[in-house]
């Protein structure tokens, strides 16, 4: 009888377990892909990537004869209602991490009546595997990170050369049919072109990234106007490459003699050890880790005049400005910059992170629900493993530091400039007409007094009520 492989978050053929075990049983393989409540609850920017990415899974599948099968409704009764149509006794997965998928997943494999087995694949370890003496799961990354540096986490598997398919394959819906762009009215098309989908250009970005940059990474990932990052964030989010490819690429470089890998690998660490928290603490993607921010003064809702000239990037200053805009043309923003940006929000403006959180999900093409999470709390001072809120970033000293010349200003902010370039420009096509923004208007005044701002930040920060 066929397997059903359920796609999700691992949109690749390499390195997926789930797919190498159901082919290595010689039964005929059908894979799917659903537009189901996971994919409902996105926001536009990650909606309109996933879309991209579950094209190009498509075509891979049809380069090996095989197929994607798309369909739309709750995870439950649509693979209930294929399986009974497929006479298929199996459905298989990757497993996932975050509240919502596992509370769709437990329902799925209460319910469907055939066998349903969830696979690794989405980590470099499943969080059962690192654990503290006590055995339970790591709050501060540093012992994480070594607890995880001593496993190794295997070889990937090499992608299959053939699926055998099915007597009669079932009906497919259209992808273009379910516009999983649709809410991308700010310049879905602009965004589009800044990415990589895809298992076979993650592939190619990762290894130009080994060959080329990996050796200087550990310095250049800091500076937001260069390339010196690998930029697969949106491809290990997709699941179009696995992390352990990543590793292995990595650790690879390593031996050779590449510095600058091991701070890749870390990074690639930091991944799993926000899906690890989330997997320990689901709350934190919803509610501050420490108790005691609940009574936090925030000064800011969603619809403040300072927190929606933070989302148009025109808070004047213009660091911050230009990684707001980076974000919204490109639906990347520089590591950085976020921080430098969360910052500004959290503590200068004291709007509760959750608010930027928000922003971050309808804008990210990276969007992950453990890395935006635990990285907004870290930020905020409100996390397990947290910077420390009386530690306000500067954005001025930070500018200085990290884009001396101020090329990622100029990169992304017109204003100002008599020949802004391309990317600059292109903001202004992707912003919506509401906002009433020109490349002409005049550079705009700083919202707030940075250093009032973060007297103030600091004194609400003191004078905050404790537990106990
Ligand atoms: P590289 O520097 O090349 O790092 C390699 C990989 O390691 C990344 O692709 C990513 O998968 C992982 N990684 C790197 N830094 C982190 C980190 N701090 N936390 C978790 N994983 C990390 N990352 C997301 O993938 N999705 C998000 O929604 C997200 N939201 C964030 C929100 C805030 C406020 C902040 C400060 C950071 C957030 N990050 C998020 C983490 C980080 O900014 C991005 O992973 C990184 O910028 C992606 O660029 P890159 O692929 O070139 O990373």
């Amino acid at each position: 009888t066929p397997i059903l492989i359920w796609f999700r978050r691992d949109l690749r053929l390499t390195d997926h377990p789930a797919l190498s075990a159901a082919t290595a049983t010689g039964r005929p393989v059908i894979p799917v892909f659903l537009c189901d409540e996971g994919v409902e609850a996105l926001g536009a920017a990650p909606r309109m990537r996933l879309g991209l990415g579950v094209a190009e899974l498509a075509r891979s599948l049809e380069a090996l004869g095989s197929r994607l099968i798309l369909r739309r409704g709750a995870a439950l009764p649509t693979l209930r209602a294929l399986a009974a149509e497929t006479g298929a006794g199996a459905v298989w997965w990757t497993r996932l991490h975050d509240p919502l998928s596992r509370r769709r997943d437990d329902g799925v494999m209460q319910g469907l009546g055939v066998e349903g087995r969830a696979f690794p694949g989405h980590l470099l370890h499943e969080p059962e595997a690192i654990r503290t003496g006590a055995g339970g799961g790591f709050k501060v990354y540093g012992p994480f990170f070594r607890a995880l540096r001593a496993r190794d986490p295997g070889e990937p598997l090499p992608a299959p050369s053939r699926l055998a398919p099915p007597r009669t394959w079932p009906q497919s819906e259209e992808l273009a049919g379910w516009r999983l762009d649709a809410a991308m009215n700010r310049g879905g098309p602009i965004v589009a072109a800044w990415q990589n989908p895809g298992e076979a250009r993650a592939r190619e970005r990762l290894d130009r990234f080994v060959a080329e940059r990996i050796g200087g990474y550990a310095k250049a990932r800091d500076y937001p106007a260069q390339d010196g990052s690998s930029r697969l964030s949106e491809n290990l989010t997709t699941g179009e490459i696995s992390a352990r490819t990543c590793w292995h690429a990595g650790t690879a470089a390593l031996d050779r003699g590449e510095a600058g890998a091991e701070q890749f690998l870390k990074e690639l660490a930091w991944r799993d050890f926000s899906h690890h928290l989330l997997f320990h603490s689901p709350g934190i993607a919803t509610d501050h880790w420490r108790p005691e921010w609940r009574s936090f003064p925030w000064a800011q809702d969603a619809d403040s005049p300072l927190v929606r000239a933070w989302q148009r990037g025109r808070t004047g200053i213009r660091l911050v400005d230009a990684a707001m805009r980076e974000m919204f043309v490109t639906g990347r923003m520089h590591n950085r910059a976020r921080m430098i940006a969360a910052s500004l929000l959290t503590k200068h403006m004291m709007t509760d992170w959750r608010v930027g959180l928000k922003w971050f999900e309808d804008c990210l093409t990276d969007w992950d629900p453990a890395a935006n999470a635990v990285n907004w709390q870290w930020v905020a001072g409100s996390g397990p493993d947290a910077s420390p809120f009386f530690r306000i970033f500067s954005p001025q000293s930070q500018a200085k530091a990290y884009d001396g010349k101020g090329e990622y200003e100029r990169m992304w902010v017109a204003e100002g400039q008599a020949a802004p370039p391309a990317t600059a420009l292109s903001f202004f096509d992707a912003a919506p007409r509401s906002w009433g923004m020109s490349p002409r208007d005049p550079i705009p005044a700083p919202v707030l007094d940075l250093a009032i701002a973060r007297e103030a930040a600091l004194a609400a920060f003191r004078a905050r009520p404790r537990p106990g």
